[in-house]
């Protein structure tokens, strides 16, 4: 199957970075959103990112003025009935992904395969309901878009080779690397990276130690990057104890509860760099933990 054309739904953190690294790689992005801001913010980002990386010698100009040449922004959803091949990004909302899918299964081509860039919604579910649950699965990138090596390719139960080999193309063209999971709560990645989250908290809540104490056992002992608490931050609270919700509903198992004081924090509204507070406070110079 030969894709060139894609169309991407929803220009947020993700669909903005998805639009990115699609035109770089030399295909044509259709981009839409309801919000014509959401638009404009998502092509003034790309414009951004893309000219740090030619500032950093990583692409070139002229790299960098032909994908911003293939990237076509739209308020129609249905102008996206010529893609080969549909990213749906949009809110992580069931009801507003399952109507998207319902609104292109008109105007789509007979092999447009779709698929959903979903952390936490079933992929069979959702395939279920279109007209061709054979050539729909789940295409997660991580966060942020551009930087991040890894796309896992999720397989409803229904998804045939064809398609799992057309998006995994994709994925090389890219010079990203894809991880095969199999469509249970949260995959592969969120699926080992919450639970570690999670016990942090719970180290914390139980006294074991501190911010500090955590994070840098885990930089120093463990090699990780980032200590994990440092991370909640980074990608939500509320996110974390949202997909916490999913593992723990999902698969029925107490080993996934969600630390209380997790769901304090939320509760206070302290959801980590984006609302300025979370394990630590980001409203000085540094960063100070709270607790
Ligand atoms: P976001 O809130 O930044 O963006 C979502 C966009 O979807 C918004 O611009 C919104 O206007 C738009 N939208 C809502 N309804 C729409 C509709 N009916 N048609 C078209 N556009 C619509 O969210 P995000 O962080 O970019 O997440 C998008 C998807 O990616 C979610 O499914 C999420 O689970 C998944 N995801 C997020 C991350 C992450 O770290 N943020 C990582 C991997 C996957």
């Amino acid at each position: 199957m030969n894709i060139q054309t894609i169309g991407i739904v929803g220009a947020g953190q993700m669909g903005n970075g998805i639009a990115h690294v699609m035109a770089l790689a030399g295909y044509d992005v259709m981009l839409t959103d309801v919000s014509g801001d959401a638009l404009k913010r998502a092509m003034e980002t790309i414009q951004g990112n893309l000219a740090r990386q030619a500032g950093r010698g990583k692409i070139s100009e002229a790299d960098m003025e032909k994908a911003l040449g293939r990237i076509k922004t739209t308020e129609t959803l249905t102008d996206l009935g010529q893609s080969d091949l549909i990213i749906e990004a949009a809110t992580e909302r069931e009801t507003v992904k399952q109507a998207i899918f319902e609104d292109l299964l008109p105007v789509i081509k007979p092999d447009t395969i779709l698929t959903s860039n979903t952390s936490s919604i079933s992929i069979t579910r959702l395939a279920s309901r279109t007209d061709r649950p054979e050539k729909f699965m789940g295409f997660h990138f991580m966060n942020p878009v551009p930087v991040m090596q890894l796309v896992e390719l999720i397989r409803g139960i229904a998804t045939d080779e064809e398609t799992f080999a057309a998006c995994k193309e994709v994925v090389d063209r890219l010079g990203k690397t894809a991880a095969s999971a199999e469509d249970f709560p949260a995959f592969i990645v969120n699926r080992i990276l919450m639970p570690m989250i999670n016990e942090a908290v719970y180290t914390l809540y139980e006294g074991v130690g501190s911010v500090q104490s955590i994070d840098s056992s885990m930089k120093l002992g463990a090699n990780h990057p980032m200590g994990p608490l440092e991370l909640a931050d980074f990608i939500g609270l509320d996110t974390c104890l949202a997909i916490m919700n999913v593992l723990h509903d999902g698969l029925a198992d107490t080993k996934y509860r969600p630390c209380p004081l997790l769901t304090k924090y939320v509760e206070a509204g302290w959801l980590g760099r984006k609302s300025q507070r979370g394990f630590y406070d980001y409203r000085g110079e540094t960063p100070v933990p709270t607790r």
